[in-house]
């Protein structure tokens, strides 16, 4: 599904839209204040005493090989609650107006190899402006994926199905790789109208620089730490980062490239109003329900609608925001993308595995080759 079998919002609807969501946000923004600042204080310590406890565990195997299994899912959770919940919402500025020291937008580096700037700077901005842009989000697909007809196909899509696995396997990687523009600035390969604020050799710096510091960290460091157990403590370290790496790469796919979840074409966005930005950011984002915990190890990207509606409102807010966005969406006919997680996933694998085969081009003058 594309955006052009979806027909535009007429100019009155989709003012009327930008006037209801602007509502429901102003009202939201006026609420904010003592309990988002507890809130991230309570997650905080979570996280911290979690991957403590890991860390512990996992050195007590010295004593025991029973202590392994469940330090390693302690520090799994911990790195999860670190990335999702505490690294992407703190990012995106959603805790700026309480002015903790470290926890805000300029100051806080989270625990993966990708470095919070250079994230902040083609997530926050590229991604959140034009999701789902065919040629402009580069975030879709990732440069290794076709996910959609509008891309050409390539031998390599055959086995995408195993590309996306190694991706989820080594995410954390793949977005280092992919967030600091590694194609123009490791080969060269520059579009001429993707102007970058920092150069290539600042975007390289960062790259190894992060990548370094976290492999010195989980794999020489904490293992020499614990010195008798080197082995089992690297071991752990790496089977961590693996369960991390694959629940975040299984929940941003889930939020941006299930069956429904649309694309967009450049000249269908141009000089777009706001209603209709909405209208499209709830076009090409879908949810997955769950439980709290569920929807808290997700960093509330399980509400991934609501986080491209309101990117700035902190993201604990949008289990509640949810019910309200839907029947607003409801009101207007607008397709809300909503089911359980299992199900949203196995759309994913079923998308991507359907277009690993050649298929017609649903509008042959805009066939891309790449991103
Ligand atoms: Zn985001």
């Amino acid at each position: 599904m594309t955006f052009s079998t979806t027909s535009p919002l007429s100019a009155d609807k989709s003012a009327r839209l930008a006037e209801k969501l602007d509502a429901l946000l102003k009202q939201e923004r006026l609420d904010l204040g003592e309990k988002d600042a507890r809130y991230l204080e309570r997650l905080v310590s979570t996280q911290r005493l979690l991957a403590l406890v890991g860390r512990v565990l996992i050195a007590a195997c010295y004593f025991s090989l029973w202590f392994l299994v469940p330090g390693v899912l302690c520090l799994a959770l911990a790195k999860i609650i670190d990335n999702m919940e505490i690294g992407h919402n703190v990012l995106h500025g959603q805790y700026d107006f309480i002015r903790h020291p470290y926890l805000n937008s300029n100051q806080f580096e989270w625990d993966i190899a990708c470095d919070a700037k250079s994230w902040q700077r083609t997530h926050n901005f590229e991604h959140h402006t034009y999701t789902n842009i065919i040629g402009q989000d580069r975030d879709y697909g990732y440069g290794l994926l076709r996910l959609s007809n509008d891309y050409r196909w390539r031998l390599q899509n055959s086995w995408q199905l195993v590309t996306y696995f190694l991706l989820s396997s080594l995410f954390q990687w793949g977005v280092s790789y992919h967030e600091l523009a590694a194609q123009r600035v490791f080969f060269g390969r520059k579009k001429a109208d993707r102007h970058s604020q920092v150069s290539d050799s600042e975007l390289k710096k960062a790259f190894f620089g992060k990548g370094a510091r976290q492999l010195f960290k989980d794999y020489l460091l904490f293992p020499l730490l614990c010195w008798p157990v080197f082995g089992y403590v690297l071991l752990a370290n790496l089977c961590a980062n693996f369960i991390r790496n694959w629940w975040t790469a299984t929940v941003i796919f889930c939020g941006h490239f299930t069956e429904n979840a649309q694309v967009f074409y450049p000249e269908d966005c141009e000089n777009e109003t706001r209603g209709q930005w909405y209208y499209r950011q709830i076009l090409g984002s879908s949810n997955f329900t769950g439980s709290k915990l569920l929807h808290i190890l997700t960093g509330h990207l399980s509400c991934q609608i609501e986080h491209h509606l309101f990117p700035d409102l902190p993201a604990w807010r949008y289990r509640h925001l949810a019910p309200q966005v839907q029947a607003i969406a409801n009101e207007f006919g607008i397709p809300y993308n909503t089911n359980s997680f299992l199900r949203q996933y196995l759309t994913v694998l079923v998308r991507i595995a359907r277009h690993s085969f050649p298929s017609k081009p649903l509008k042959a003058a805009e066939i891309r080759s790449d991103l």
